[in-house]
């Protein structure tokens, strides 16, 4: 008996648009796509019941004759490419032509378009509504050059898909984060996006390609004032990265504003952003994330942008040298931003100022309540940002006398640099906490701790091949639950290289023969839990990035634990020492979870408050 059958052409088109549409959001991605490639300079969306029952989107690119107009929702029509070579050098977003058509094919569609050069003719215009993919009604209209697409009732003929969709409100998130993407990628154009009657974003062009410019309109100047552009300068001709990323001080919840671009489409790639996280060197606190806006641009015949029916995901020839340029990229951005806040010159005044940036308030000794909101930088409590506050402003309480802002005139803060070994007198501890320092533009003052822990971390980092360990004389017996057990007996060897050795004992224990000198303060248990829990975090990357990720997070756990804490009594000795030991590390401005390590009152501020000036 036969069985098989050939589907009739309706049916196949139904399972075929699952493969472009699987929700609303992607729908709204093909529209806008279609938008741009048409040249717009201003797109509008509309959305009501998060897409399911209308999504509308406008725009006044080149519009469409009303000859296309039909054949556009035609299977495999399309004006972009008309054979497979040309899909090398395609620079529009569409070329399948099959987005209409499975739209189209799942829903009520509403289509009135004209094209730009018959501005004069009036009746130019077209409408076209089709149910299902069937045009049922055409109309001869005037209408303004350009396109207009109605979406409505998704999905209304396929039940079995309509189930799926998720509540409007999550529906509209995906779409809202969508949007989002397409304007910080597309600063030249104009979007609106509405929620019913609600207006959510209204971005107008902005000129000069400036990325903070779109930032601010998108989110806030407050928000907008954390980040800072980025820009690859060791210019491998084949990978041009830039963008904006947040500062080292700013980090969210969630990675929800990290936005990737590969040659100008949105992607979304694991590797790419623990890429980008890696280039924060530990600088961000566990299970913290940054923000960031990067644009990859590659050589077209190095990436694949094909293997993702709906291309949210691209292949790259290289990924590895992808992925080192970007986290060094960001490295280096950091790492110049650090470096010229510090050169900021600051000045105390009394008067409040909160909008200016940055604006600078000296590091509580003691955190307290009042201090707790105040702007960020070298030397001050960093302001966290969540999902949910980027709206909010900060102003300082009327209490906040000392609010402090630049004068580009005055003394600086200095910079570390070789000369400053030399330079200094130490005045002694203060606190049992902080180590003062008189230098000639002012008083030094260091924070003990961040300033070991930064040492301890890259002594680690650099030399875990050749750390110095001891045998312990009596080998310490570590219980795990046997989820631990089993994720750690496969890698002993991470513990090994970074001088920790240790065995199998029991069913669920360890023993623990040698560590390194260095970290004989270690908790050694709740690191091994902690490094089992990472590799169960990273277990999916590649090799060499897993020991890479996981001895990073182990320096950084060990040299936090090792280091001298605030409130134990140094020797002038043990200071000297640690002073010398810190003027010769790099990334000396930050501890590794990226506060700062010291700051100075400069000479100018000291005697303007004995009024000497
Ligand atoms: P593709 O974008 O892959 O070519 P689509 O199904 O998305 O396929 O669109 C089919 C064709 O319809 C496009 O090639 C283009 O010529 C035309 N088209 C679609 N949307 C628009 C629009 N907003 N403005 C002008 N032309 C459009
Ligand atoms: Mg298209």
């Amino acid at each position: 008996m036969q069985k098989i059958k050939q589907l009739p052409l309706h049916e196949a088109q139904k399972i075929a648009a699952g493969e472009v549409v699987e929700r609303p959001t992607n729908v709204v991605k093909e529209l806008i796509e279609n938008a741009i490639d048409a040249g717009a300079t201003k797109i509008s969306v509309y959305l009501e019941e998060g897409g399911k029952k209308l999504i509308r989107v406008t725009d006044n690119g080149c519009g469409m004759s009303p000859e296309d107009a039909f054949l556009c929702f035609a299977q495999h029509a399309t004006s972009k490419i008309t054979t497979v070579d040309d899909l090398g050098t395609v620079g529009t977003f569409g070329f399948r032509g099959e987005a209409l058509a499975s739209i189209a094919a799942v829903s009520n569609v509403t289509l009135t378009t004209k094209e730009q050069m018959s501005e004069i003719d009036p009746l130019a215009g077209i409408q076209l509504k089709l149910d299902a993919g069937k045009v049922v009604k055409k109309e001869a209209v005037s209408c303004t050059s350009g396109t207009d697409i109605r979406v409505e009732n998704l999905f209304y003929n396929v039940p079995a898909r309509q189930k799926f969709l998720k509540k409007k409100e999550t529906e509209s998130r995906h779409i809202t984060q969508l949007l989002h993407a397409f304007c910080l990628d597309y600063l030249a154009i104009h979007f609106t996006f509405f929620q019913g009657t609600k207006e959510i974003i209204n971005c107008p062009a902005i000129a000069n390609n400036d990325i903070i410019s779109r930032i601010t309109q998108l989110w806030d100047h407050q928000f907008a004032q954390q980040m800072i552009t980025i820009q690859n300068s060791q210019n491998t001709d084949k990978i041009t990265i830039s963008g904006a990323i947040s500062n080292h001080q700013y980090f969210r919840y969630d990675r929800n504003n990290i936005f990737l671009f590969v040659n100008r489409r949105w992607i979304k790639s694991q590797q790419l952003s623990r890429a980008l996280m890696r280039g924060y060197m530990n600088v961000l606190p566990p299970a913290r994330y940054p923000a960031a806006c990067i644009f990859i641009e590659i050589d077209s015949q190095e990436v694949d942008i094909n293997i993702h029916p709906r291309k949210e995901e691209v292949q790259f020839l290289h990924p590895r040298t992808v992925a080192t340029t970007l986290q060094n990229s960001v490295k280096e951005a950091l790492e110049q931003h650090l470096a010229q806040q510090i050169k900021q010159p600051v000045n105390f005044q009394t008067q409040e100022q909160p909008q200016r940036s940055p604006s600078f308030t000296p590091r509580p000794f003691e955190s307290t309540k009042s201090q707790t909101h105040t702007t960020t930088s070298f030397g001050t409590t960093p302001p966290v940002f969540s999902e949910n506050n980027h709206k909010k402003t900060t102003t300082p309480t009327p209490g906040d006398t000392q609010q402090t802002t630049i004068d580009k005139k005055q003394n600086s803060i200095g910079t570390y640099d070789q000369k400053d070994i030399e330079n200094y007198n130490l005045i002694g501890q203060y606190k049992k906490t902080y180590i003062l320092l008189e230098r000639t533009e002012g008083l030094f003052i260091i924070d003990q701790h961040a300033v070991h822990e930064r040492i301890l971390y890259e002594l680690f980092s650099k030399r875990f091949h050749d750390v110095s360990t001891v045998k312990l004389m009596f080998p310490a017996i570590v219980t795990v639950s046997s989820e631990d057990m089993t994720t750690l007996s496969g890698h002993l060897e991470i513990f090994k290289k970074n001088g920790i050795e240790i065995e199998i004992f029991g069913d669920n224990q360890l023993v623990i023969q040698s560590t390194p000198v260095h970290i004989k303060n270690i908790k050694l248990d709740e690191l091994i839990r902690k490094v089992a829990s990472w590799i169960r975090e990273y277990d999916a990357v590649q090799q060499d990035q897993f020991f890479k990720a996981i001895n990073e997070k182990m320096h950084a756990q060990m040299a936090c634990k090792a280091a001298i804490k605030a409130g134990d009594t140094l020797t002038t000795e043990q200071m000297k020492q640690l002073l010398e030991d810190f003027y010769k590390i790099p990334n000396r401005l930050t501890c590794p979870h990226g506060r700062p390590t010291g700051w100075l009152l400069s000479i100018y501020e000291i005697e303007k408050r004995f009024k000497r000036t």
